[in-house]
């Protein structure tokens, strides 16, 4: 069974008399395991891709299903709950709390989730270890480099072991040597089996994944991959 399934799913937005069609009738499988790219051009649909699967968003038309529940029409609420228990986020602006240290950013996402979790601590700081940070944990994310930051993000994706790892442009604003060394992390995670997937605009970046998934006009046109 897919973790996700998307079935002639459609997003519309109403503009001043007219309608943007963002997503036009799009088929995709989403598996356990799959290290999928998607790519495209600006104005192609990415974003609202990654809304619907991030369960930010609901789709005009379409079924989308998640580990085999129907999750197109879901309420708010539960949208959150699946938001919060079965996925993790990574931003090209890595998206951590000046004020908070590092390790209370990579226990954020404890705090939205139902779970309960007495030894969360110790996750984060193990959450740390894995992407060579763990001895970052009392700084904030303005004493870091864009690099650490963004291996802090992962972190925090990382923390309640989501199904699927949603990343948006993750590499948009490292240099290339940081851009190597937060692929290389990805690929290792991939290796222990997370499932992941991220929008790029970068057909370089996009080629390190298994599965690329091709863009344009709120349309799949074609899937390549090694
Ligand atoms: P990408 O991420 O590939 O650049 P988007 O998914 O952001 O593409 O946008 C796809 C299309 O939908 C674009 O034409 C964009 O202008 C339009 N669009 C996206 N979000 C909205 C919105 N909230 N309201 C109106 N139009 C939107
Ligand atoms: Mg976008």
């Amino acid at each position: 069974m897919a973790l996700f399934d998307l079935e002639q799913v459609a997003k519309e937005y109403p503009m001043g008399g007219e309608t943007v069609h963002a997503l036009d009738g799009l088929d995709l499988q989403i598996h356990k395991g799959d290290y999928m790219a998607i790519l495209g051009p600006s104005g192609s649909g990415k974003s609202t891709l990654m809304h619907l699967l991030g369960f930010m968003d609901r789709p005009t038309r379409g079924t989308i299903r998640f580990d085999g529940e129907d999750v197109s029409s879901l309420s708010p609420n539960k949208r959150a709950w699946f938001r919060a228990n079965s996925l993790g986020f990574v931003f090209q602006s890595f998206n951590l709390l000046p004020r908070l240290s590092v390790l209370d950013n990579v226990l954020l996402p404890v705090s939205y989730s139902r779970t309960e979790q007495p030894t969360k601590k110790e996750d984060a700081q193990r959450a740390l270890d894995r992407v060579g940070m763990s001895h970052r944990g009392g700084h904030r994310p303005g004493q870091l480099s864009g690099g650490e930051r963004q291996r802090v993000a992962i972190a925090r994706a990382l923390i309640n072991r989501p199904k699927l790892i949603l990343a948006d442009e993750p590499t948009g604003n490292l240099d290339s040597e940081n851009v190597a060394k937060t692929i290389e992390l990805f690929e290792e995670l991939v290796n222990e089996g997370q499932t992941f997937v991220m929008v790029t605009h970068d057909l370089e970046i996009a080629g390190h994944a298994k599965r690329v998934v091709h863009m344009l006009d709120g349309k799949i046109t074609k899937e390549t991959g090694r």
